[in-house]
């Protein structure tokens, strides 16, 4: 990069938050996709004045952006694929205000999801999205990926608790989307737009968000099955028992017993693993995991229990939610798939994947994960990144998961995690070409010189981005 860049950059965010060191762009070069680039200088800003000023001089330059929160994307979406700049939000951090009154939080959007509910426990409220990864994720990268979890099936996901966003657009310009109040149709829905963006049409600021009271009472099952057809039926005659659960999560043999063994718990040997759970008042929560019961227990599960306390059921959340970090100690590379299917097809969806490593003479293996009762499933393929069979293994796989399970299934190529690098050349086989130009022309009256995330498959599909747009 430029001399003079880097000069005006170190003017506009000072010395110490422009880094040109290897090492450290070293560190920006990854997410948990097995894709690896590199930027040429990585910037921290600390406030909205610094964000306009660095994406204006982007743009009057030509040098491609990248957003960047934790960097916890399963979908390869925060890469420098074009080198250029990215920009850490992790600076901005602080939550600016809690107004009881209206049930509205704001804050930057380097807020780490944990955080903000711990601050909002205090006052007996939550924020219910919970990705798995709610230990390091940004809200800034949630808005922008849309994120989701564990809790989506009842509480939907991040764009359901949006109300308004500050962002800046690439020409350094400031835009307040939405309003404070909880309705308002006085616009296009810009917000909405925004959330699930990738980091393509502008960078978040300043979020304000709806809560919600934190519920009286949960109360979780889980369930072992040792055949996998009977707990995908299970799934499917779970969600159609008039009861929503706030969560019903999915775990294979092999997530269950990498997971068991990284969280200390003891569980029998069994193909497949339901764990759900219901919230509300004590009775209320009592009476609908009641019903889930008797429900489930009609497709034989070899065992079920009841958590008998809040120390049982953190247990099992956490072999749940450690599912991706155990199984990357078994492999060099573990990668996250994302599809989703219509739930009466999660039982078919489930056959079709764990019969993949077969095809490739078990070169790779699948462990797969997720949160079924909304039909999203994570098949998680183990191998090794540095042997070429293997690496070519897992693209084909990656192909099988998404034209002959999820879109063959009538289902979706991401629920949750995105487009990004990975998933973007199955997006134009999901939307069809109108679609994809009603995308483009959409990032072009966002971006019209396209420095932001260029390279990714939002909006651009397989066939990637004009030279000058
Ligand atoms: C172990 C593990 C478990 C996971 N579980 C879940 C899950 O259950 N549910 C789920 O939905 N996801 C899950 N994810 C995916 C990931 O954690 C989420 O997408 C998360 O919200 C990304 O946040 P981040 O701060 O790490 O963003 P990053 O990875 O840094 O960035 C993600 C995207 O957001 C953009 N971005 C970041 N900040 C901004 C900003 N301020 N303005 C504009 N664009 C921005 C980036 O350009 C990029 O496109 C999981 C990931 C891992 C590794």
């Amino acid at each position: 990069m430029k001399s003079h860049i880097i000069k005006r950059l170190v003017e506009i965010v000072g010395v110490e938050n422009v880094n040109t060191d290897p090492a450290e762009i070293y560190c920006y070069s990854r997410d948990s996709t097995p894709f690896q680039y590199f930027a040429d200088v990585i910037i921290r800003p600390t406030n909205i004045a610094e964000v306009s000023k660095v994406l204006k001089l982007a743009n009057e330059n030509r040098i491609p952006v990248y957003p960047r929160g934790s960097g916890t994307s399963a979908a390869g979406s925060p890469l420098p694929v074009k080198g250029g700049m990215v920009v850490d939000l992790t600076r901005m951090n602080r939550i600016l205000g809690f107004d009881e009154e209206n049930l509205q939080v704001v804050m930057e959007p380097g807020v780490i999801c944990d955080d903000l509910n711990e601050f909002l426990k205090d006052y007996g409220y939550f924020f219910p999205p919970d990705p798995a990864s709610s230990s390091a994720a940004t809200l800034g990268g949630m808005v922008a990926n849309n994120s989701a979890g564990n809790r989506a099936i009842k509480y939907g996901k991040t764009k359901d608790w949006i109300l308004w966003l500050e962002a800046v657009l690439p020409g350094g310009e400031i835009i307040h989307t939405g309003s404070n109040t909880l309705k308002s149709v006085s616009s296009y829905d810009l917000t909405k737009l925004l959330c699930g963006s990738e980091g393509t049409l502008a960078v978040f600021t300043k979020i304000g968000m709806r809560v919600q009271p934190l519920p009286e009472a949960y109360k979780t099952a889980m369930f072992l099955f040792d055949d996998l057809d009977r707990a995908g039926k299970a799934i499917v005659k779970a969600r159609a028992s008039g009861v929503v659960p706030c969560a019903m999560e999915f775990l294979d043999r092999l997530t269950i017993n990498t997971s068991a063994d990284y969280a200390g718990l003891d569980i029998p040997d069994c193909e497949a693993m339901l764990l759900i759970e219901t919230d509300g008042t004590e009775s209320a929560a009592e009476k609908e995991l009641k019903i889930i019961i008797e429900t489930v227990e009609k497709m034989n599960p070899n065992q079920w229990k009841i958590a008998q306390d809040e120390e049982e059921r953190n247990s099992l959340w956490v072999a749940r939610k450690s599912a991706y970090a155990a199984l990357a100690r078994r492999s060099v590379t573990t990668t996250m798939e994302d599809l989703t299917v219509p739930i009466s097809k999660i039982p078919e969806a489930l056959k079709r994947i764990q019969k993949i490593p077969e095809r490739f003479d078990n070169l790779i293996r699948v462990a797969t994960f997720g949160h079924a009762g909304d039909g999203n499933l994570h098949p998680t393929f183990l191998y090794d990144e540095r042997v070429p069979e293997q690496r070519d293994a897992f693209f084909k796989a990656l192909k099988i998961i998404y034209d002959e399970v999820a879109l063959d299934l009538g289902g979706s190529i991401t629920g949750e995690h995105g487009v990004g690098l990975i998933r973007k050349d199955f997006v134009e086989k999901e939307h069809g070409p109108v679609e994809m130009s009603l995308m483009k022309g959409i990032k072009r009256v966002f971006d019209p010189h396209n420095i932001l995330n260029p390279g990714k498959g939002k909006p651009w599909g397989s066939t990637g981005e004009p030279e000058e747009v």
